[in-house]
């Protein structure tokens, strides 16, 4: 069992990677007498749950799978549950699934009697490597990704690789791109190690997969615990590609191109323009777009049905929650490794780099 501390000011947490047996042991510690409430999706609860379900003593709460949990009336249905319950606000809720279970779990969590315990069992690459950690929560409104949420540090974070068998191959390629995200941003000799490797992690290599992952926690950890809140900049270089994959989840209709795979393409675009831009070279982009392309991820607007969208992507990126007066905020970089925070690009010049970057 690999244990890796989350310094968050005052809530600071547990990530133990190993077999789900010690992680339940744990949770029964923190429900002090209380009955955890487990909240899942049919797919995951059928595969996953039914033993965790056991161990803990609880009766599931199922929501929609995929995207599709994070609305309001799944929010509401959810918090209808907690109600019909009474749980109290030390009852650990114990989201089990990916992403979209972890921020519409985590948010609920937030929200009631304000503010329970929240454990999260992730059952993705994607939500392993990045987004069981970090405390973001949210649900999409109107039309917008992540556009209600809220900032909730889990109690723990238990991240058995062994759910990761039955994951299928394009949510394996989706939650890769988070992962290469890490070595993008501040790390060129693990993106160098991605390169090596990618192939076997895809592939469901077992030693590879586990160090993939710790890798990606540990630099969560730690770009999460400079900057708990998003607000000096520094947590938002997390965002490489996600102004770009936001934008793109919202033209395209939520839920249907990934968000892994739309992020991967989101730095694809980031990489290119910083080259357009001088700030890094044009082997640089190459070598990303090379990267993720041969992993099987979009790399072209054209790939996903976008091309010549720039000005309607750029609407979307105008409503991105990094900008501020009126300055469109974008994570560029000087290289592979090599990130930081831009607002000095201007929107017509972003438009027409969209049109062209077809
Ligand atoms: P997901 O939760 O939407 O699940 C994707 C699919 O995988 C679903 O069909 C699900 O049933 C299936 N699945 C899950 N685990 C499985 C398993 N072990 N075996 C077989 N099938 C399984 O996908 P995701 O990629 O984990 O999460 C995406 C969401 O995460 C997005 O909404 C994104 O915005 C959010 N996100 C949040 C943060 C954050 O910091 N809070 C960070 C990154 C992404």
């Amino acid at each position: 069992m690999t244990v890796i501390r989350v310094d968050a000011r005052a809530r600071g947490y547990e990530v133990m990677v190993g077999p789900i047996e010690a992680g339940i042991e744990r949770i029964l510690d923190l429900a002090q007498g209380t009955t955890p409430v487990l909240v899942s999706e049919p797919r995951v609860f059928a595969l996953h749950g039914t033993s965790v379900a056991e161990a803990l003593g609880a009766q599931p709460i199922l929501v929609a799978e995929g995207e599709a949990a994070k609305d309001w009336d799944s929010l509401h249905s959810l918090l209808a549950n907690f109600a019909r319950l009474n749980i109290s606000r030390t009852t650990p809720i114990v989201a089990l699934g990916g992403g979209s279970v972890g921020d519409l779990a985590g948010l609920a969590a937030s929200l009631f009697k304000r503010g329970c315990p929240v454990v999260h069992l992730p059952t993705t690459l994607l939500s392993q490597a990045d987004s069981a950690i970090g405390g973001k929560t949210a649900i999409d409104a109107f039309g917008e990704k992540n556009l209600v949420g809220t900032f909730h540090q889990p109690t723990l974070v238990v991240v058995d690789p062994a759910f990761l068998d039955t994951l299928d191959e394009r949510q394996m390629r989706s939650g890769y791109a988070e992962i290469v995200k890490y070595g993008l941003i501040d790390d060129p000799a693990f993106f160098a190690w991605c390169e090596a490797n990618g192939r076997g992690v895809l592939a469901g290599h077992r030693d590879l997969r586990e160090q993939a992952v710790t890798t990606a926690i540990r630099a969560k950890a730690r770009i999460v615990a400079q900057d708990v809140e998003d607000r000096s900049g520094k947590r938002a270089l997390l965002n490489l590609g996600h102004s770009f994959a936001h934008a793109i989840e919202s033209e395209c209709g939520l839920g249907s191109v990934l968000h892994g795979e739309a992020v991967a393409l989101g730095m694809v675009l980031a990489f290119r323009l910083s080259s357009e831009l001088k700030h890094c070279t044009a082997a640089d982009a190459d070598r990303v777009a090379k990267h993720l392309g041969d992993s099987g991820l979009p790399v072209r607007l054209a790939d996903i049905g976008l091309p010549n969208r720039g000005g309607p992507l750029v609407e979307w990126i105008r409503r991105d929650k990094k900008n501020a007066d009126g300055k469109v905020a974008l994570v560029l970089a000087h290289g592979i490794g090599r990130a930081f925070l831009d607002r000095s690009v201007d929107v017509r010049q972003l438009t027409a780099f969209l049109d062209r970057a077809a």
